[in-house]
């Protein structure tokens, strides 16, 4: 199987936010601010901020693996945060740290702004791959594979279909082509 998928579903998601949110309460860790690193850790950071009641939610968006699986050379700041954070304690929410390059560059931007502190979380971190190693993990992985998260469904599967899809097939033969390839059920209704 050249490339590994896992689908994610919301209990999952539900699942990982709360562990999140339970290791951040019990290091006594209190963010005043938590700060996405879109898109894929716009999800993450609402439902944290939702368990940790934080109002202050913004986000830095940071462009890294464009096309489903594949990295672009370097990740790079699209969208940098402008805000003055000085006095406050701020967490950096991520779904997945891979290179870790993301939340790299996120730390760096939110420490321009001066804050008191500033600490890291991401639902999974790749230990083979990741430079950088989150404060908080609710998941970690020791092999690479691609998490397909309840809010990439549509742009992954598209992606991951044009890879395989060659003329005559039908929504059937796709269906076994992706399981072959990927390892994963397409989870979304779909039309070729
Ligand atoms: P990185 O800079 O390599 O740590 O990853 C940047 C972003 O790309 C992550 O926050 C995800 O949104 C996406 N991404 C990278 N690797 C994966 C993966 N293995 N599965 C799902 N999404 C990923």
């Amino acid at each position: 199987m050249p490339m590994k998928v896992k689908i994610v579903d919301w209990t999952e998601v539900e699942r990982w936010s709360s562990s999140l949110s339970r290791s951040i309460v019990e290091s006594g860790y209190a963010p005043d601010a938590i700060i996405a690193v879109a898109r894929g850790g716009l999800v993450p950071a609402r439902l944290l901020a939702d368990m940790l009641s934080v109002k202050d939610v913004l986000s830095i968006r940071i462009e890294h693996w464009n096309e489903t699986a594949k990295p672009e050379e370097k990740a790079v700041v699209k969208e940098p945060l402008r805000a003055n954070l000085s006095g406050k304690k701020i967490l950096i929410v991520d779904d997945i740290a891979d290179t870790g390059e993301s939340l790299m560059l996120a730390k760096e931007n939110v420490s321009s702004c001066n804050p008191k502190e500033a600490k890291t979380a991401a639902f999974q971190f790749i230990g083979k791959t990741s430079r950088f190693k989150p404060d908080f993990i609710a998941e970690q992985l020791s092999e690479w594979i691609w998490y397909m998260y309840p809010w990439n469904y549509h742009e992954d599967v598209k992606n991951l279909i044009g890879r395989i899809k060659k003329p005559g097939d039908t929504e059937a033969s796709i269906m076994e082509k992706f399981i072959a390839e990927y390892g994963a059920r397409i989870p979304i209704d779909f039309k070729l």
